[in-house]
């Protein structure tokens, strides 16, 4: 419940910082002022209410439902709870790779491009230099040709992460991979062929991912399902310039054989099938200096 009642707290700023973008004498006429209004408004409804079933009997509590805004460059309760739903599908695929072959190896590999205060620009540029080395990894898998150090990449998946530099007012953008590899990649060679590709950065990370006792793989998963956008880092003014640089680009996916791995549009929570009694709790967003989430109706709910 803190945890949503924190992410709801930035949504609010980021909501009321639209509204002060909104010109109400332009009539309509003015673009950016109705796409600032048209965010304002779905963001004000965004987790407004959540209602959860506590299911006593089995000791669980689902969220059953919620309105969300699905703005997730903008929306840090959207961005926050879908992150979570990802990375469990994620740490499930990796589990079942890992059992049907014990030889594979986790890592984490950043791709980085050069920074620029375009982000328009940086990211086009980005996406179509990993393009281009996926086209090659496809190409290599299907045709046995044209082998480079990322076709050891048995399965993975990617997300693309822009961090800013209020200093330089620079926008710094990378991609996240986590990897299962087939053999250890040579990472001064991937470097080259990233150049080759980008023609602007060497930068290439690779690191191993070490399965903990107590997280397994989520710490290195969670380096990837995080946010596109570090709501914690920007200004809410930046966040908005991001949002709208960035809007309906794709941002994530996966390829190998982690291809196909379904991320769930459904924001809520699976509800067991079973005819349990519940409570039912109805939460509603208190926006403060310090916003809470307060139960506002509580009802004993048995199975017919
Ligand atoms: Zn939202």
């Amino acid at each position: 419940m803190t945890r949503f009642g924190i992410l709801k707290h930035r949504a609010k700023l980021q909501e009321q910082y639209l509204w002060t973008q909104v010109d109400f004498k332009s009539e309509g006429e003015n673009d950016l002022s109705n796409k600032a209004l048209k965010a304002a408004t779905k963001l004000k409804g965004c987790g407004q209410f959540l209602l959860f079933h506590n299911y006593y009997t089995i000791n669980q509590v689902k969220l059953a439902k919620a309105h969300y805004c699905s703005r997730h460059l903008l929306c840090p309760m959207c961005a926050g709870v879908r992150a979570a739903k990802s990375m469990s599908r994620y740490i499930q695929r990796i589990e079942e790779l890992m059992r049907q072959n014990r030889h594979l190896k986790p890592v984490l590999i950043t791709l980085t491009v050069k920074n620029g205060e375009d982000l328009q620009e940086r990211f086009k540029h980005l996406r179509s230099s990993f393009r281009t080395l996926l086209d090659r990894y496809n190409d290599y898998k299907k045709k046995g040709r044209g082998f480079n150090q990322f076709c050891k990449i048995d399965g993975a998946f990617y997300s693309t992460e822009y961090t800013y530099n209020p200093k330089t007012k620079e926008w710094h953008p990378h991609i996240h991979i986590f990897a299962l590899l087939n053999e250890w990649i040579d990472q001064e060679e991937l470097a080259e062929t990233w150049h080759d590709i980008t023609l602007d950065s060497y930068i290439v990370d690779i690191r191993r991912v070490k399965k903990t006792k107590e997280h397994g793989y989520s710490k290195a998963v969670a380096e990837v399902c995080k946010y596109a956008l570090k709501f914690s880092d920007l200004s809410l003014e930046n966040t908005w310039e991001a949002y709208l640089s960035l809007k309906g680009n794709r941002l994530t996916g996966c390829f190998g054989s982690m291809y196909g791995v379904e991320l769930p549009e459904k924001l809520t929570d699976d509800l067991p099938l079973d005819d349990l009694p519940y409570l039912e709790l109805l939460y509603r967003f208190v926006f403060a200096k310090k916003s809470y989430y307060n139960l506002e109706i509580t009802k004993d709910v048995k199975p017919k």
